[in-house]
């Protein structure tokens, strides 16, 4: 089977956004064996998305086009698609009740613009969508059958797994490859490509995929075959290379983040944290608090951005920083220990850092960032990591978050680690 992909959107032809949409469809494919033959990125311009979809349908086995379902004028995939197929479009007024009451569940009155949303090409099913306001909609045209989603991604996600999965496995047979996923915070690509060199050797180069981003590198390994023999390959495959990188996994959910794993483990502990953040200006304590019941181990942040708020609010003492300088271990100690202490949690994070361009010097030069993590046994229960980090201001902002959030979870797994080791 042979698939094609359009993603619709002046702003995706512009400056700052990329299509992203087209590579999680790659992927959810790839697990049915179905191959992308075509993708392709169009602006809302009736004239262009007319002569695309024309010269797809009836070529590929299956298009799916993004965006362009808006309530506004710009959005114009149904009125292109009806052209294209030589089809109309009707007003469908359940799908007005419908969006309706969406609005009215916030509270708000359903612009008329919204309207738009609900007329359907002749002849097409309607995908409800649970997630926003505009349906999806399936339509069969010239041998080719299509699928047209919002393009907002949660909203593609949610309506891919409802209505396309089912179809897939309806028409292509049952998912046929699939990948398990590791994920390590805070070591480089290459160290981890080293620790897992043999896992190519034993399971096959295919097999193994390493995609690294900033502070996160994430393995996929990939297994063929029927259900029951891909679960048990993945599983040992799995058990395989987590042996190769002990407690440097994080997780081995694919969809599960740093800050949920430290969540998880606060929980089993029925600790506390609190953050005391200098560089990341608040960041590590944003990340914790969008895990869903973060209340029940979060507690708070001060965000210490001057080196009076660190002493005001911290209790870091004045000297400490005149002799060290406020971005130093001493500091980063003391502000971990600070929070613990005025925020009453059972740990604390402390970072401080040089987040540049500026302020940089020989000793301490830009991503220079002094991260602790104070526990509950008191004065000297502490673990202390420096890093220099490259890139520019938001990275170092990043990898500090990240190296922040990896320490705590490294000292919840184990009361004696000590940074530096593997
Ligand atoms: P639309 O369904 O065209 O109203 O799209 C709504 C929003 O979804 C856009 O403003 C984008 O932020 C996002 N979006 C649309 N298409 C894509 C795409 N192909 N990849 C990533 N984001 C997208
Ligand atoms: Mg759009």
């Amino acid at each position: 089977m042979r698939a094609a992909f359009i993603a619709v959107g002046s702003e995706l032809l512009g400056i700052e956004r990329l299509d992203t949409n087209s590579l999680r469809m790659a992927r959810r494919l790839q697990r049915y064996g179905v191959s992308l033959g075509r993708k392709s990125v169009i602006g809302d311009d009736p004239t262009e998305l007319v002569t695309e979809l024309t010269s797809v349908l009836g070529r590929f086995d299956l298009l799916i086009v993004s965006g362009g379902l808006g309530p506004t004028g710009d959005d114009r995939t149904r009125e292109s698609m009806a052209t294209a197929c030589g089809v109309g479009l009707h007003l469908d007024e359940s799908i007005v009740d419908d969006i309706r009451r969406k609005f009215d569940s916030f509270g708000r009155k359903m612009p008329e613009v919204n309207r738009r949303q609900a007329y359907v090409l002749d002849g097409a099913k309607v995908l409800e969508n649970s997630r926003g306001t505009a349906p999806g909609l399936q339509i069969e045209q010239s041998g080719t059958t299509c699928f047209l989603f919002p393009g907002v991604p949660h909203e593609l996600d949610y309506l891919a797994s409802t209505f396309l999965d089912p179809w897939l496995e309806e028409q292509a047979g049952e998912i046929q490859l699939e990948a398990t996923v590791l994920k390590v915070a805070c070591r480089g690509e290459s160290a981890v490509e080293e620790k897992i060199a043999s896992a190519y050797d034993e399971f096959g180069a295919e097999a193994v995929t390493v995609l690294a981003s900033p502070g996160e590198v994430r393995i996929e390994l990939w297994a063929r075959g029927g259900a029951k023999d891909r679960a048990i390959r993945l599983q040992e495959m799995s058990d395989r290379v987590a042996g190769f990188l002990g407690p440097a996994v994080f997780t081995r959910v694919a969809d599960q983040d740093l800050e949920g794993v430290c969540g998880e483990l606060l929980g089993e502990l029925g600790a506390t944290v609190a953050t005391a953040e200098s560089c990341t200006g608040g960041w590590i304590a944003q990340r914790l608090t969008a895990t869903p019941g973060s209340s029940a181990y979060f507690l708070g942040s001060i965000v210490a951005y001057s080196n009076q708020a660190k002493v005001d609010l911290l209790g870091v003492p004045e000297d400490l920083i005149a002799e060290h300088g406020a971005v130093s271990r001493e500091v980063a100690i003391a502000l971990a220990e600070g929070a613990r202490e005025r925020i009453g949690s059972d740990y604390a994070i402390g970072v401080t850092g040089i987040a540049g361009p500026d302020g940089g010097s020989e000793e301490k030069p830009v991503g220079t960032v002094h991260v602790a993590v104070a526990g509950p046994r008191g004065s000297g229960d502490l673990i202390h990591q420096r890093a220099v980090f490259p890139g520019d201001r938001e990275k170092v902002r990043r990898l500090t978050s990240q190296l922040g959030l990896e320490l705590l979870r490294r000292r919840l797994l184990d009361p004696n680690y000590r940074p530096g080791g593997w």
